[in-house]
This record gives C-alpha cells, structure tokens and sequence, in this order.
C-alpha cells in the first residue's frame, strides 16, 4: 500500500555546498530514522574511507556487470569514474516502510524521479558562489585547479536545480539540518501518502453516523 512505503529522498547539490555534513548531522540528531543508501564507485578508495561505509568499490568490470545484471537504481559515469545505487537496499527498505536517502549527484537523481515520480528531490545549495569556493578551498581536500572545475561544474548544474522539489540554502547548518528533517516529514503528511488513514477513517465514521 503506498501510504506504507518509506521515502526515496534524494539530497543534490553543488560540491562543497553542505551535503556531506547536512547528512551527517541529520543521522546523529535523528538516529534509526533516516538510512543512508550507500552507492557502488568505480573510483579509488580515498584514505580513511572503508569497503561497504562510504561506498562499495568496483573495478569497472564489476559496475558493469551490476548494469547488465539490471542492479542498479540508477548510474552516472563523469571524470572517468562511475557511480550507481544498488536497486536491492533502496527496494527493501522503502518496503519495510523506512526513509532511504540517497546523496547523488543530478544525472542520476533525474533518473530517480523518472522511475519513482513519489521520490521527494532535494538541493543544497550556499548562499552564493562566493561561499561555495570558500567552503571549498576550506575543506581543503581538492587542488586549486580542481576548485575551478568544481565551480565550473556547478555553473552547469545550478541550471538543473528547477527539476528539484525543494532548496536547502545551507547558511547555517543546523537550520538546513531541521529544514531537511521537517521537509521529510511534511512529505509523509501529503494526503496522497496517506490513503489507508483517511480510508480508515470514512470507514470508521460511516459506522458511527449509522448508530445516530
Ligand atoms: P559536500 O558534501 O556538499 O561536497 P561538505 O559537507 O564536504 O560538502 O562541506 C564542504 C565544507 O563546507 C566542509 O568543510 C564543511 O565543514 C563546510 N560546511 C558545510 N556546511 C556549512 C555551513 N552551513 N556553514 C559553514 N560551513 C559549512
Ligand atoms: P565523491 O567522489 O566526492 O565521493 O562523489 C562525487 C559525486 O558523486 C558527488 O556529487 C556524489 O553525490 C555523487 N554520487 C555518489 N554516489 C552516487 C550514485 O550512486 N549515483 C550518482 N548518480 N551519483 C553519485
């Protein structure tokens, strides 16, 4: 029944924006609540990551053996390296009625809402570009050259962000954290989603009004 489902949440937003500690913060302030899909990657384990935690890593032989073998819930290949979510996970657990999130870039988050039009798309963005360099050079994770072509990839994509139900500007991080935990929980509220309650009560009230 549709109004027993969990959530497919998807977070996007520019690199650098806030998606990674939003996420990170919203699990620790709401634990068991939400469940973070985790994505199959072509890329290089980066130090401190771990097999099955950030990701599940690939050679590109094995992605595509997930692609053939229909695994994945959607996929996007960039820079040379692939990324895609594992159909299974998101599957079980939207039917065990639990909230999944999935933290993908725009490619593949339009493939989301394609084949699950329900699936609820949220951006984060910064305030402005300004803060998004900043917060990039900050981080201190990427070269300078590559902070050019994050700002440039982001150029592109700032022209996806209307395909996206709802905008996080990410000012002050405990406000994105509550407007993404409440955005979530408004969706479950939608009347669509909850066709079992009100049947329950038409059902309920018919039998009162014919006791009167
Ligand atoms: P993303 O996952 O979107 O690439 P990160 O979560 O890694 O971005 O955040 C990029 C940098 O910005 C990090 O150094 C992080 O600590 C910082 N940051 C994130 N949100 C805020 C915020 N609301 N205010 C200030 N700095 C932030
Ligand atoms: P990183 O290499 O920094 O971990 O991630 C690079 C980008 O890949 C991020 O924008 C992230 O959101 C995106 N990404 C991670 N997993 C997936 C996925 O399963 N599918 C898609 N389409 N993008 C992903």
């Amino acid at each position: 029944m549709e109004n027993d489902k969990g959530l497919i949440v998807v977070l996007s937003g520019f690199s650098g924006a806030g998606k990674g500690t939003i996420m990170k913060h919203l699990l620790q302030s709401h634990p068991n609540e939400y469940h973070l899909s985790i994505s199959a990657t072509t890329r290089k384990k980066r130090p401190g990551e771990q097999e099955g935690r950030e990701y599940f890593f690939k050679s590109k032989e094995e992605f595509q053996k997930m692609i053939d073998n229909d695994e994945l819930l959607e996929y996007a290949t960039f820079n040379d390296r692939s990324y895609g979510t594992p159909k299974s996970y998101v599957e079980k657990l939207i039917n065990e009625g639990k909230d999944v999130i999935l933290e993908i870039e725009v490619q593949g988050a339009l493939q989301v809402k394609e084949q699950f039009p329900e699936a609820l798309l949220l951006f984060v963005t910064p305030p402005s570009a300004q803060i998004l360099k900043e917060r990039l050079v900050g981080r201190g994770t990427e070269a300078h050259d590559v902070i050019a072509q994050r700002m440039a990839i982001s150029s592109k994509e700032s022209y996806l962000m209307n395909n996206y139900d709802y905008l996080i500007i990410n000012d002050v991080l405990e406000d994105s954290v509550n407007k993404v935990h409440n955005i979530i929980q408004c969706e479950h509220a939608r009347t669509v989603r909850n066709n079992d309650s009100i049947k329950k009560m038409q059902e309920e009230l018919k039998e009162y009004s014919k006791g009167e």
